[in-house]
């Protein structure tokens, strides 16, 4: 695998490869960009086929953070960490304590949080030794499980993508096919049924749909059909790559919008097929910034209610989306990878002017 040809292209700063031969610890930081702040996002652990798949994992996952906080006005960068590993064979208390002081030698230039299979748990042995993590329990000042506030953003976007689609106003009425009603899905549906909404629910567990069904009045549809149903809104909620050539064509939603990340299995050929369908697509990392917009809060001192507020925000700053991809006839997603860039390269150019302003005044003191 040709590394550094990869980190060109994709644009990264840096690459960490940690290992601990005692706990068997194997673990790769990736640090994209720190433009905006220092580089934040979770850590995954997942028992990897092969290193390059890791690789793969964290160079992808780290450039999308630098979008999603670039978009959303976050003065964070983008980063990520994968542990290689089965979860229920390797994790101990010596892991994450060893992975917490790779954190910790990055002096902060990365700042980890939980993602797939890493619970606050783990996290707070993590934090045992290092001060550059971020999602601890509540009870410890943190922020806790992001996933009601990365659902109450999610049903933001659902309402500015009804507005600017359908012209409505509010969702009374509209009707939402939400597929896999976990952390994020459950809470959704349950905002969407209090908005008024009609709300179809599948998932490859059938409790969570027994539950969604019997608590918040959902309608039960088959695994197959969900993405299927004659609605106004498709929430994909549950994994990524679930947008492709095959599913596209029989989605008969005017729009989609859902918590999942990486949602289009091609970005490149599958955001045009959306839009050659009239469908409108709310580009996942915007509309699912609710969880790095809690995290943020966390590190600032958090307040609930204000990261809920700044959540809501996910509704403007979709709008700018939708008007912006209109307005330049280019998909949605592009649109608001065009709002990340610019903002990054303007950011970028201050810093160089600086330097440079900076660099003549030395030399004109010391000539
Ligand atoms: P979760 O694991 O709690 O929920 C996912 C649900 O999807 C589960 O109930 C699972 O049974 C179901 N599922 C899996 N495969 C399915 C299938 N083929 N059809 C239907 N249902 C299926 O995860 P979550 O935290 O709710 O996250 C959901 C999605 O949102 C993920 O893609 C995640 O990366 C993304 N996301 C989550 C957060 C957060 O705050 N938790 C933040 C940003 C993005």
């Amino acid at each position: 695998m040709a590394i550094f040809e990869d980190l060109t292209t994709m644009g990264h700063e840096q690459v960490v490869f940690c290992h601990d031969k005692t706990t068997g610890l194997k673990a790769i930081i990736a640090v994209h960009d720190t433009t905006l702040g220092p580089a934040l996002g979770g850590c995954r652990m997942w028992d990897y086929k092969s290193d390059e798949e890791a690789i793969r994992d964290v160079l992808r996952l780290s450039r999308g953070m630098t979008y999603k906080a670039a978009v959303s006005g976050l003065n964070l960068g983008g980063g990520k960490s994968v542990i290689i590993g089965d979860p229920k064979k390797l994790k101990s208390e010596a892991l994450f304590r060893t992975f917490g002081r790779f954190v910790e030698s990055l002096g902060g230039r990365y700042i980890t949080a939980e993602d797939v299979n890493i619970r606050v748990s783990d996290i707070e042995q993590v934090a045992l030794e290092t001060r550059y993590v971020s999602g601890v329990t509540n009870r410890a000042g943190g922020s806790g499980d992001p996933s009601p506030v990365t659902a109450w953003g999610v049903f933001n976007g659902i309402r500015a993508s009804v507005q600017y689609k359908l012209k409505k106003e509010d969702l009374k009425g509209v009707s939402v096919a939400v597929q896999g009603c976990g952390a994020v899905g459950s809470h959704l549906v349950e905002y969407l049924v209090n908005a008024g909404a009609r709300v179809f629910v599948a998932d490859i567990d059938s409790e969570k749909v027994r539950l969604n069904v019997k608590q918040f009045g959902a309608e039960a549809a088959s695994l197959d059909d969900i993405h299927k149903l004659a609605v106004d809104v498709y929430a994909p909620c549950a994994l990524g790559g679930t947008l492709d050539g095959k599913t596209i064509p029989e989605i008969r939603a005017s729009i989609i919008a859902g918590a999942a990340n990486n949602q289009l299995l091609d970005e490149a050929v599958h955001g045009p097929m959306i839009k050659e369908r009239g469908i409108l697509y709310a580009p996942d990392y915007v509309i699912n910034a609710g969880g790095v917009i809690n995290v943020y809060q966390e590190l600032q001192g958090y307040d609930a209610d204000i990261a809920k507020k700044k959540a809501a925000g996910i509704y403007d700053t979709l709008l700018n989306v939708f008007k912006q991809a209109d307005e330049k006839g280019i998909t949605t997603n592009q649109a608001s990878n065009q709002i990340a860039e610019k903002r990054l390269n303007e950011v970028r150019g201050m810093r160089d002017l600086r330097n440079t302003l900076r660099n003549q005044n030395w030399w004109s003191h010391n000539q």
